[in-house]
C-alpha cells in the first residue's frame, strides 16, 4: 500500500546531527556536543519545522527546542526520570488514569519530532503503550470504569499512528456508551502539518464522540500559513482547538513572545490552554524558568492581554488530582 505524503514526510525527517547543522549553515563546534546528546534521546526533525527556523541562528528559538546539547547529561538534583509520576499511574493496556472522568492511553511510543524537554523522554513506551497490540486490554479498562466520559489519546504523539490503526481504535470506543468525547493530544499539526488530511478529519469527525484537539506550540514562529490552514480545516469541521505550551528558557522566556503566541493562536482560531512549568525531567534543567520569572511573565502577559487569550499557568505535580494552578497576580 502507498504511503501518504506526511508518512512520507515522517519517513524523511532529519536524523542526523551534522546533517541539521549543516542545513541550517551553523557552527561545527555544535556538532560534538550534539552528537554526544544524540545517544541519550535522539535527534529527529521533520523538514516542515526545519524550514521555519533562520539559517545561521544557533539561538533559534525553534531550533533550541531540537538540538542536543551537553547540558543534557548534567545530573541536576530533583530532576527524575519520571517527574509527573506516570509510571505509578499506569493501568492496563497502556491506560494512565490519573484525573477524575477521564482516562489517557499512550497510543504510541513514536513522535514526529524529538523535543530535547519531553517529560516522558526517559519512558519505557516499548511495555507501555496501547498500539502494541494492547487495544483490547484498554478498550476493557475503559469500558469497566462508567466514570470516564473522556478518553484522551496520547503518547509520543498519537497521529503518528495511521488511519486504519486510528479507526480499529475509535471503532472500539464508540461501543463504550459512557464515553462522550475524544480528545486528541498532538504535535502533528504543527509540526508535520500535512498530517491533517481529509482521511484524518473524517476518522476524526465521524464518530458520535465529541472531538477535541489539544495541539502543542511554544512559539509563534511555530505556527506558519500551513499550520493556520491545517488548523483551519480541523475547526471548519468542528474540532474544538487548544494549545499547551511549555515555558521553556531560551525559547519563550520573554514576554512578548509570550503576547505573540497566544494572539497567533487566538488569529488562527486556537485557545491558549495551559502553559506548562517545565516537568523536571533528568536532561531538561537549562530550559527550566523558575516560578518567580513564571509568575511576572503572567502579569506582563495579562497587562496587556484580553483575558479570554490567557492561558492558564500549571505545573504538574505526581499525585495530585489535577494540574495544581500556579497563582500570579500578587506582587
Ligand atoms: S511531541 Fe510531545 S511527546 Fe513527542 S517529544 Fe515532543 S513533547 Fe514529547
Amino acid at each position: 500500500m502507498s504511503r501518504a505524503p506526511w508518512q512520507r514526510e515522517w519517513q524523511n525527517a532529519i536524523r542526523h546531527p551534522a546533517t541539521l547543522l549543516e542545513r541550517l549553515g551553523l557552527d561545527t563546534a555544535l556538532l560534538g556536543p550534539a552528537r554526544r546528546a544524540d545517544q541519550l534521546f535522539e535527534l529527529r526533525v521533520p523538514e516542515a519545522f526545519l524550514e521555519r527556523m533562520e539559517p545561521g541562528n544557533a539561538a533559534d528559538p525553534l531550533l533550541r527546542q531540537v538540538l542536543p546539547v551537553d547540558a543534557e547529561s548534567d545530573d541536576t538534583p530533583g530532576f527524575a526520570n519520571d517527574p509527573v509520576g506516570d509510571h505509578a499511574s499506569l493501568a492496563n493496556g497502556g491506560v494512565i488514569h490519573k484525573y477524575q472522568g477521564r482516562a489517557l492511553l499512550i497510543a504510541t511510543g513514536a513522535c514526529a519530532i524529538n523535543c530535547r524537554y519531553c517529560f516522558r523522554r526517559h519512558f519505557p513506551y516499548a511495555d507501555a503503550n496501547a498500539s502494541s497490540g494492547q487495544w483490547a486490554e484498554a478498550l476493557d479498562y475503559l469500558r469497566d470504569d462508567p466514570s470516564i466520559s473522556e478518553v484522551i489519546l496520547s503518547g509520543g504523539d498519537p497521529l503518528s499512528l495511521n488511519d486504519r490503526r486510528l479507526r480499529e481504535l475509535s471503532e472500539g470506543l464508540v461501543s463504550i456508551p459512557h464515553l462522550r468525547r475524544i480528545r486528541v493530544h498532538s504535535r502533528m499539526p504543527v509540526v508535520l502539518p500535512s498530517r491533517i488530511d481529509e482521511s484524518l478529519i473524517g476518522w476524526l469527525t465521524g464518530t458520535r464522540l465529541t472531538p477535541v484537539m489539544v495541539i502543542h506550540a511554544n512559539h509563534a514562529q511555530e505556527l506558519d500559513m500551513r499550520v493556520a490552514e491545517s488548523l483551519q480545516r480541523l475547526t471548519r469541521d468542528g474540532v474544538r482547538l487548544y494549545n499547551q505550551a511549555v515555558l521553556l528558557r531560551g525559547v519563550n522566556n520573554d514576554a512578548q513572545t509570550l503576547i505573540n503566541l497566544s494572539e497567533r493562536l487566538f488569529d488562527i482560531g486556537v485557545q491558549p490552554y495551559y502553559l506548562h512549568l517545565l516537568d523536571r525531567v533528568r536532561g531538561a534543567a537549562h530550559f527550566e524558568v523558575n516560578e518567580g520569572e513564571a509568575r511576572a511573565l503572567m502579569r506582563a502577559l495579562a497587562a496587556v492581554t484580553p483575558g479570554y487569550m490567557l492561558p492558564r499557568l500549571v505545573r504538574e505535580v505526581a499525585g495530585e488530582p489535577w494540574k495544581v494552578p500556579i497563582e500570579w497576580t500578587a506582587v
